[in-house]
């Protein structure tokens, strides 16, 4: 443990449910961060409600679990909450049973099939881009014809790039900035730092933002939209934002650590219903 943690006050009110981040915060890539598998054993054993959540909206929980597994860290398949379930949801709440034009892989498909929309290429309502690694030129043509004939166009997240073993790739961002570019249309964006992400996450788990906190790696996205959406915001230093870039943000995260492994002990120790009455404290 470092300086950093030292300066960690207790907060003002009892933090009853955990959000976080995955890529950074309890990995890197499918390399365990210490502390991480502890983090979510201690959150699992005292039966706290938490979502993971991520912008990648490539695999499905299920892919998820597996490779969460294999990095030691065991969570249930349904504590994890991705931009491409996100998504899906958002489309459901707002068209129930429509229809769309998809492009992307499994975890974003099985979860437009799961709401019960038509994915089709015939008069969509919406066309959706998720993250895939195999962007066929035929499947964009097709997207930037059905967005020039109306569909609103959906994306699950802003990436431009993701990570590697090789090195970066471009990611959903870019692809949406390509049809943009050809139609002139933007699209709307579901995962961070649109706080529909953290609300969405909320509401999964019935939990309430004034209650909750946001752990992440990158002030852009995950401390944004933790804060945009009225949550408490915990900034690891493992991933994305170093130390020194935290003050040139225009907002601040509440905590600043230097891992995940600060946050195990925290998970019990700010679960404490007495702390509701510091809330009116000067
Ligand atoms: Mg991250």
């Amino acid at each position: 443990m470092g300086g950093m943690t030292s300066r960690l006050q207790p907060p003002k009110r009892t933090v009853r449910a955990w959000l976080s981040d995955m890529d950074g915060v309890l990995v890197h890539e499918e390399e365990p961060i210490p502390g991480a598998a502890d983090f979510i054993a201690r959150l699992t054993g005292t039966g706290r409600p938490f979502l993971l959540l991520t912008n990648n909206s490539i695999y499905t929980p299920r892919d998820l679990q597996a490779r969460l597994h294999r990095s030691g860290i065991d969570v249930p398949e349904d504590a994890i909450w991705t931009s491409a379930l996100a998504t899906a949801q958002f489309l459901d709440n707002q068209r129930p049973g429509g229809s769309a034009y998809v492009i992307g892989e499994a975890g974003l498909t099985t979860a437009m099939h799961e709401i019960g929309y038509v994915l089709s290429e015939r008069e969509p309502e919406y066309v959706v881009l998720g993250e895939t690694r195999t962007y066929s030129f035929e499947a964009i043509t097709t997207a930037i014809r059905l967005i020039e004939k109306g569909a609103r166009f959906i994306a699950t997240n802003p990436d431009v790039s993701g990570p590697s073993i090789h090195g970066p790739i471009p990611a959903t961002g870019s692809v949406a900035a390509l049809i943009t570019k050809a139609t002139g249309v933007e699209p709307y964006f579901v995962g961070k730092p649109n706080p529909l992400m953290m609300r969405s996450a909320l509401n999964r788990i019935d939990a309430h933002s004034e209650t909750t906190v946001m752990v992440g790696d990158r002030m852009d996205t995950d401390v944004i939209s933790g804060l945009e959406a009225g949550l408490r915001t915990i900034l690891v230093l493992t991933g994305s934002t170093k130390a020194d870039q935290i003050e040139r943000f225009p907002y601040r995260p509440t905590h600043v650590v230097d891992s995940v492994a600060d946050l195990v002990d925290l998970v019990d120790e700010w679960n404490d219903e007495s702390q509701e009455v510091v809330d009116f404290a000067p």
